[in-house]
C-alpha cells in the first residue's frame, strides 16, 4: 500500500495493474449483463441506454457526485447517477434550516432538474447497498446496474463513537429530516416552557446542548443563542426566552479545533462568550440519557480533567455535531478502509486493482500534507471532477493523473456580522469574514433562485432580526421534546 496515499504527487500517475490503460473496448468485453446479473432488473429505467458509449454510474448527487456528473457533460459516455435521495442538499446551510432561518427548498434541489439539460445523463433514485467489483455491478435496492467506470461518492453519515443509543436524544445534522426534527424539538422547547410552572423543568426545556465544537457545533450554537436572545424573545408572555441556557462541549482544546489556526479560534471562543454561550472545552459527553431515562429528565454528564465527579446538564435539546462515520458502501469494495471507514485511494482517486473505481468526497481517504485532504465542500467537488476527468482520459486511451488538492480556506461563522476566516495566508474576523462567509454560501448554491431567495430573507433578517421559517412541523400535539 505504500505511496498510496499520496495524493499531492505531481505529474501523471499509472496505477493500472498493466502497462495498458483499461479501455472502452476492454472494459465492454466484459460478460454481458444477461451473463453477469443473477439478480433481474426490477425498473425498466435501469435498462434504459439514454445515451451511447462506456457506461459511467456515479453514486451519489451531493457535491462530488454532482461535479463528477458535470465534468463527463461533453465525454463520449453514458452517465447514470444514482441517489437514494431526490435532492442534492447544501450540507453547510443545513444548521439555518434547523434553527429557522430557511426553508429546505432553499438549500436543496432536485438532481434530476440539475442533469435534466445534460443529453448523455439519467438519474436513477435508488438505494446502492454493495458494489461487486469482480462483475462490475452495483447492487441497489432497484436492481442490479453494470458498469464499465464506477465514481462513488455517497459521503459520510454520523459517529456515535459505539453509542448509537444516544443518537434518540442527541439528534445530528446531516439530512433535511434531520433539520427539520431538530428545528420542531427546538421550537416545541420554548412552547412547552411557555406553559411549564416548574422551575426546574422549565430551565430544562430551555438548555439546549450542543455537542462538538466544529464549524457545525460552533454555528449551531451561535444561532439558537441569538435566536434566544433577540429573535423570539418579545413573542412569549410567560418565559424570558434570552435566558436559555446554551452549553458548547468540545473534547479539545478550543473550538473549531481543525482546519482554523489557533487565533481564529480563540476570536470564535470570545464571540460565542459575548453572545451567552457556555463554551465546554477539554470535556467529554460520557452519557446522554433520554426522557425515559430513570428520573424522566433528558440529560448529559460531562467529565472534565478538573472535575472529580461528572457534571450532569438536564437539556431536553440536544444536538450531535461531534464524530463523522464514512458511508458504509465503501466497505463492500473489499480495499483498505480506515478506522472512519474512509476508502484509501490510490493517487488518482481510484482503488487498489480497479482502475476503472474511484472514489470521492467524504468517503475517500487521501494524503495531504500531514494529514488528509479535510472531509468538506471544496474538496469534494475537486475529487468529483478529477475522479471524471479521469473516466474521460481512460475513455480516450490515456493514463489517468493524479488529483492536487487546492485548499481555498475556511470559514465559520457565529452569528450576526459574526464570522472567522483563513484565506490564502490572511487570518480575520468580523463584519468582514461574515460577508465573504455569506458571499461564498449564495455563491455556491445550486440555482439562481435559491441565491437570490436566500440573499433576501439574509437581509431581512439581518435588518429586522426576523426568521422566517419558525413552523412547528410533524404531530400537532407532539409531546414536548425528549
Ligand atoms: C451539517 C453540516 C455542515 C457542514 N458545513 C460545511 C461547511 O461549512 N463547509 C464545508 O466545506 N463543508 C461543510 N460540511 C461538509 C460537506 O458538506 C461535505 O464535506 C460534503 O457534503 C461531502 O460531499 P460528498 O459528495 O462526499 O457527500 P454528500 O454531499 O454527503 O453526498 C452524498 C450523497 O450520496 C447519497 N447517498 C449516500 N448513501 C447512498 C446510498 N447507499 N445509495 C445511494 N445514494 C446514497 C446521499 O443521499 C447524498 O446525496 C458540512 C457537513 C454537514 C453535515
Amino acid at each position: 500500500m505504500s505511496g498510496l496515499n499520496d495524493c499531492d504527487q505531481p505529474g501523471t500517475v499509472n496505477n493500472q495493474p498493466s502497462s495498458t490503460p483499461p479501455t472502452f473496448d476492454a472494459v465492454r468485453a466484459k460478460p454481458t449483463r444477461d451473463a453477469i446479473s443473477p439478480s433481474p432488473i426490477a425498473s425498466p429505467a435501469l435498462t434504459t441506454s439514454h445515451a451511447s458509449g462506456p457506461h459511467v454510474v456515479i453514486v451519489g448527487g451531493g457535491f462530488a457526485g454532482l461535479a463528477a456528473a458535470k465534468r463527463l457533460k461533453r465525454a463520449p459516455v453514458r452517465v447514470t447517477l444514482v441517489d437514494r435521495r431526490n435532492h442534492h442538499l447544501f450540507q453547510p446551510l443545513l444548521y439555518q434550516v434547523a434553527t429557522a432561518a430557511l426553508s429546505p427548498a432553499q438549500i436543496a434541489a432536485p438532481i434530476r432538474a440539475v442533469l435534466s439539460k445534460q443529453r448523455n445523463a439519467e438519474v436513477i433514485l435508488a438505494e446502492a447497498g454493495r458494489v461487486d467489483v469482480a462483475r462490475r455491478v452495483l447492487e441497489t435496492d432497484q436492481g442490479d446496474i453494470p458498469y464499465d467506470y464506477l465514481i462513488l461518492a455517497t459521503g459520510a453519515t454520523h459517529s456515535y463513537f459505539g453509542h448509537d443509543d444516544w443518537s434518540k436524544s442527541a439528534r445530528g445534522l446531516k439530512t433535511i429530516d434531520d433539520a427539520l426534527e431538530i428545528r420542531r424539538r427546538f421550537l416545541l422547547a420554548f412552547e412547552a416552557a411557555e406553559n411549564e410552572t416548574g422551575e426546574a423543568r422549565r430551565r430544562a426545556l430551555m438548555t439546549f446542548v450542543i455537542i462538538g465544537a466544529g464549524p457545525t457545533g460552533v454555528e449551531t450554537a451561535g444561532a439558537i443563542a441569538e435566536i434566544a436572545r433577540t429573535v423570539i424573545r418579545r413573542d412569549f408572555r410567560h418565559i424570558d426566552t434570552s435566558r436559555a441556557r446554551v452549553v458548547l462541549v468540545e473534547a479539545m482544546g478550543r473550538v473549531l479545533p481543525s482546519g482554523f489556526p489557533r487565533e481564529l479560534s480563540d476570536r470564535a471562543l470570545a464571540d460565542l462568550r459575548a453572545m451567552g454561550v457556555e463554551v465546554r472545552l477539554n470535556t467529554r459527553v460520557t452519557r446522554v440519557a433520554s426522557g425515559d431515562s430513570e428520573d424522566g429528565t433528558p440529560h448529559v454528564l460531562l467529565s472534565s480533567p478538573n472535575q472529580a465527579e461528572p457534571e450532569r446538564v438536564d437539556a431536553h435539546n440536544i444536538v450531535w455535531a461531534a464524530g463523522v462515520r464514512a458511508s458504509p458502501l465503501g466497505a463492500s469494495l473489499g480495499v483498505p478502509t480506515d478506522n472512519a471507514g474512509r476508502v484509501v485511494v490510490a493517487p488518482d482517486l481510484s482503488i487498489p486493482g480497479h482502475p476503472e473505481v474511484f472514489v470521492t468526497g467524504d468517503l475517500a481517504r487521501c494524503a495531504w500534507r500531514d494529514g488528509m485532504v479535510p472531509g468538506v465542500c471544496p474538496a469534494a467537488v475537486q475529487m468529483g471532477d478529477h475522479a471524471a476527468r479521469n473516466v474521460a482520459r481512460l475513455v480516450a486511451r490515456k493514463p489517468s493523473e493524479a488529483f492536487k488538492y487546492v485548499d481555498k480556506g475556511s470559514l465559520a461563522t457565529i452569528g450576526r456580522a459574526k464570522a472567522v476566516a483563513s484565506v490564502s495566508g490572511m487570518k480575520f474576523g468580523g463584519l468582514l469574514a461574515w460577508l465573504l462567509w455569506a458571499g461564498v454560501h449564495v455563491f455556491y448554491l445550486i440555482s439562481f433562485r435559491n441565491r437570490v431567495i436566500v440573499m433576501l430573507d439574509w437581509a431581512l433578517a439581518y435588518l429586522f432580526f426576523k426568521r422566517g421559517s419558525r413552523l412547528i412541523t410533524g404531530e400537532r400535539d407532539s409531546p414536548p421534546p425528549a
